[in-house]
């Protein structure tokens, strides 16, 4: 029977070091951390994201400016706003809340908002590091902010990284590329499989570290998972009205599994934890 791994309370940890932390930076230097967090449309998930990563900041005496537009916002009018940001002194993180409406070129975006403020570690300078990183201690000031919690996960579990076997299922650019390039960083051996992986079962059965981000309900079962793994599930599916499952079929996975995540409970509040870390680092190294 695996170890269940505690994102909310791991997560919660790190928040209380942060509130300190501010606190801190409040009295010593005067400087209040800031992050603008910009919606653009009616995205219903999205919207609970942006107000639970408001309420973070507030919990943690981080200044948030939820920044809501219309579906119809022109890409103009979007880069004009996230050059604002870029030059606003209150401001040392900015998030631009995705997916963003069809019209808009993400990339496009995303290159606009300043590399020192980028807390999600989307700009392509900041991914082009992560990429050229050969060692944890090259990384770039920001990391995406899920991938750097799945590590933290795993190393909660004292389970060292280096020299282990580690798959990733899933290779989108917000969350398995990156948890891919951290695992290489840690010095893992790491796979990546995706939807036209031949063999996941096999794939999956080789793995000593398991992180699933694929966004299909119980993809990863008992009989994929080695004896003893440490399993990372990033997925997050709406079943029926109310229900959130991940991508591993937990119930028979935990009978299995050496420490596994849960969800709801395991990566999410880890990745709200990462975003505040990041906002703090930024206002740390910002000059005033
Ligand atoms: P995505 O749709 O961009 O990418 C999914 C990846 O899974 C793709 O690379 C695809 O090749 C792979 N995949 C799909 N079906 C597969 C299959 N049958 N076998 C193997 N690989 C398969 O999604 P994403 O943005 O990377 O998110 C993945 C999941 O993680 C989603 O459920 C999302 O909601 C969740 N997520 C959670 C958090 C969090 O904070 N908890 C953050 C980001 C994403």
């Amino acid at each position: 029977m695996a170890t269940i791994i505690d994102g909310k309370q791991i997560a919660q940890q790190i928040r209380d070091g942060l509130k300190t932390e501010v606190a801190r930076l409040q009295k010593e230097r005067k400087i209040t951390p800031g992050l603008a967090a910009v919606l653009v449309g009616e995205n219903p998930a999205s919207k609970v994201y942006v107000n639970m990563k408001a309420k973070a900041c507030d919990e943690t005496g981080i200044y948030s400016q939820k920044i809501p537009l219309p579906a119809d916002t022109p890409q103009k009018k979007l880069i004009e706003l996230v050059h604002g940001l870029n030059q606003d002194q209150k401001i040392h993180g900015i998030l631009i809340q995705l997916p963003l409406p069809d019209h808009l070129d993400q990339h496009a975006v995303l290159q606009e908002v300043s590399p020192h403020k980028d807390v999600d570690g989307f700009h392509p300078m900041n991914l082009g590091k992560l990429l050229s990183a050969k060692f944890w201690d090259e990384l770039p000031a920001f990391v995406p902010c899920t991938p750097a919690g799945c590590i933290q996960l795993i190393e909660s579990t004292g389970i060292e990284i280096e020299g282990k076997n580690a798959v990733v299922v899933g290779r989108s650019v917000i969350v398995g590329k990156p948890v891919a390039m951290l695992l290489l960083a840690k010095q893992a051996t790491v796979t990546i499989a995706h939807s036209r992986t031949k063999n996941l079962k096999e794939i999956c059965r080789q793995a000593d570290i398991l992180v699933v981000a694929a966004g299909r309900p119980k993809l990863v079962t008992a009989d994929m998972i080695k004896p003893g793994a440490v399993v990372i599930d990033v997925g997050v599916n709406r079943v029926g009205e109310k229900q959130l499952v991940g991508d591993v079929d937990f119930e028979a996975a935990k009978e299995v599994a050496g420490f596994i995540t849960p969800v709801p409970g395991g990566v999410g509040p880890m990745t709200i934890a990462m975003l505040l870390r990041n906002t703090v680092e930024s206002a740390q190294c910002s000059v005033s």
